[in-house]
């Protein structure tokens, strides 16, 4: 079997090269992403594997399918990006990778939280200038504060989990009660009740259309004043010009994001030497309490692993004909 890899970095071919010794496929990596213009290239593919800034919309589906394209594998757990409308319609299947390492995600965000409340990241660049002056990098303890957690799956009860070490007080809420939730001692909520309560606010759910734009001016002016807000999901889940007015409210206190809403256009590639045209990214990264990380929230060892494993087991299951165990439909 042939497949046409998307957005392919160097970390990409490595993982996937070595987990490929197990299945022999024929794997050719492109760095450029999918979208109406590149989807020609993968005449002749049977599979294309994808990542979560390329474009899978109707239009490239049906330019996939003119060239013989029967798999679309995702790389990564979200599937937003892909019209699975469009997908059954075309008889094309898609495939995802539900769990690789929820720890990768969890750990990162609790990276955010820690840096942003002791400002590690301020103290790094004094302390190289010799300046070990201590003002402004007063932060609170966890122990006893309360965190808000918006979406209780894999990586939401791994966060829940590690946050109720530090001593936290847990609020959850999702849109089904997960059976886990009440052994880790996570305290099920409204939504309002939880913007209410919550020290710290950390994203886990989805995008959907139900989620798009979760956090608003509304959400917002309903949270505690000087909550920190966390989103390690997907960056549609924020309007960010309402956050940046939160910001300069102090409303919210600090920021932590690993994923932007209009993130495509920056994030995986090095452009130091460019002048980044979205003017609502560079407000956030005016703010000294904005940390903001370029999705790697996933970027360990073991995740990567993971995702090449499951990722060509999805397509070997395609090619014998076994069942789907990790296929996404749309309802
Ligand atoms: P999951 O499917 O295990 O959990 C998602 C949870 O969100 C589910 O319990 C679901 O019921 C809940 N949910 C759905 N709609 C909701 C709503 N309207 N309100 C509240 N909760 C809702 O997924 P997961 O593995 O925990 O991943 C969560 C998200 O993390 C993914 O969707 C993905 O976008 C993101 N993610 C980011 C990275 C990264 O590198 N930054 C890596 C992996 C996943």
């Amino acid at each position: 079997m042939n497949v046409l890899f998307f957005s392919a970095k160097a970390y990409d071919q490595q993982f996937f090269t070595e987990a490929n010794r197990k299945f022999g496929f024929d794997l050719k990596f492109l760095e450029i992403h999918l979208n109406r213009n590149t989807a020609v290239l993968a005449k002749g593919y049977s599979v294309v594997c994808v990542f979560v800034n390329d474009t899978v919309d109707a239009d490239v589906q049906q330019v996939l399918a003119e060239q013989g394209v029967q798999l679309i594998a995702l790389r990564c757990a979200g599937f937003n990006n892909v019209d699975l409308k469009a997908a059954g319609a075309l008889g094309i299947k898609v495939v995802r990778v539900p769990a690789y390492s929820p720890y990768s995600v969890a750990e990162h965000t609790l990276a955010l939280i820690l840096t942003l409340n002791r400002k590690t990241h301020r103290a790094y660049n004094r302390v190289k200038e010799g300046n070990f002056a201590l003002n402004g990098l007063m932060g609170f303890d966890l122990h006893g504060k309360t965190a808000g957690l918006i979406g209780l799956g894999k990586i939401g009860l791994v966060t829940a989990k590690i946050l109720k070490g530090f001593g936290c007080r847990v609020l959850g809420y999702d849109i089904v009660k997960p059976a886990e939730s009440d052994g880790i001692g996570v305290e099920f909520c409204e939504l309002d009740a939880l913007y209410a309560q919550s020290d710290i606010i950390s994203l886990h759910c989805p995008l959907t259309p139900a989620t798009y734009h979760i956090i608003d001016s509304g959400s917002i002016q309903k949270m505690k004043r000087g909550v920190m807000l966390i989103n390690t999901s997907r960056g549609a889940l924020i309007d960010a010009a309402a956050v940046i007015e939160g910001l300069k409210q102090g409303q919210v206190s600090c920021l932590g994001l690993d994923v932007y809403e209009e993130e495509a256009d920056l994030f995986f590639e090095d452009l130091s030497d460019k002048v980044i045209q979205d003017d609502i990214f560079m407000r956030l990264l005016s703010f000294n309490n904005v940390l903001i990380t370029g999705h790697q929230a996933f970027f360990t060892n073991n995740a990567l692993q993971g995702i090449a494993e499951v990722t060509l087991q999805n397509m070997a299951d395609f090619a014998t004909k076994a069942v789907l165990v990790n296929e996404v439909k749309s309802a």
